[in-house]
């Protein structure tokens, strides 16, 4: 997949885009990130890529000349009949979701604006294909978003993660409840137990437990999440007890 990113800040982009899972996509071909600086589109002697708002109001507006010039170079550079899915990161846009990332995973082009000051000239958002939000909170700029949007995506590309990775059995996917709890050695821990359960080797025990520890985290944690979890009659009966349990006398 290629992924083209828009930015005044593009060296922000290095770092996340070369290390880890991400850097080492990039090194197998799986991933091709380019960051450009729209800055460098700006056919402005001063190189603005923001001006005042139409009607006023606080705060400036980024410049649709230097977005649209930029957006061009790119179409061009990927071939004029490529089909790049155009995403534009921003508050008012439509929650990321683990469907939504899977869904932008199958696509072989993305073009990820990421926005800055007070907001983007709407003739801009016109040419996107989807408004993207991190989640219900307003950041400084779309970089870091995009770098979220490209992490959480990446993870559903074949052969980003490693064969000992899964996206199956982790919080939000498969059952829709929160992972259980981890533990690694040493069994004991400053005085801390790794529950016993997890040592004796009987996997059909270890899988009942981290079960009920996940229904347990979801419940304390996400309670919402539970109303959309697949759950089985054994689960129900598990977190009626549990209701019954902490229920004040
Ligand atoms: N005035 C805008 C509003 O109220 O919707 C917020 C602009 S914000 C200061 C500047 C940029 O940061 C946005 O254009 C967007 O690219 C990015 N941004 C901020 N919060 C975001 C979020 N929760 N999700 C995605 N992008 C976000």
């Amino acid at each position: 997949m290629r992924i083209d990113i828009l930015t005044i800040f593009p060296e922000m982009f290095e770092n996340v885009l070369s290390s880890s899972m991400l850097g080492r996509a990039a090194a197998k071909g799986i991933l091709e990130f380019h960051a450009h600086n729209i800055r460098d589109y700006s056919d402005n002697k001063h190189r603005n890529t923001d001006d005042y708002p139409f009607g006023g109001g606080a705060g400036m507006v980024m410049l649709a000349q230097p977005i649209f010039d930029c957006i061009d170079a790119v179409t061009h550079e990927c071939g004029d009949d490529t089909k790049i899915r155009r995403i534009v990161m921003s508050p008012r846009g439509k929650c990321l979701t683990p469907e939504l990332a899977m869904e932008l995973a199958k696509e072989d082009n993305l073009l990820i604006l990421a926005g800055h000051y007070e907001g983007i000239d709407e003739r801009v958002m016109e040419l996107m294909d989807d408004e993207v939000s991190i989640g219900d909170y307003v950041l400084t700029g779309g970089e870091l978003p995009a770098m979220v949007l490209i992490d959480c995506l990446s993870r559903f590309i074949p052969g980003v993660l490693g064969s000992s990775e899964s996206t199956e059995d982790e919080s939000f996917s498969g059952s829709g409840l929160l992972e259980y709890p981890q533990y690694t050695r040493p069994a004991v821990f400053r005085g801390r137990e790794v529950p016993a359960v997890l040592l004796n080797g009987n996997h059909a025990e270890i899988n009942k437990w981290r079960r009920q520890q996940a229904l347990i985290k979801t419940k304390a944690m996400r309670p919402d999440l539970l109303e959309k979890a697949e759950l089985t009659k054994k689960d129900l009966e598990f977190l009626n007890r549990l209701e019954s349990e902490t229920k004040p006398e």
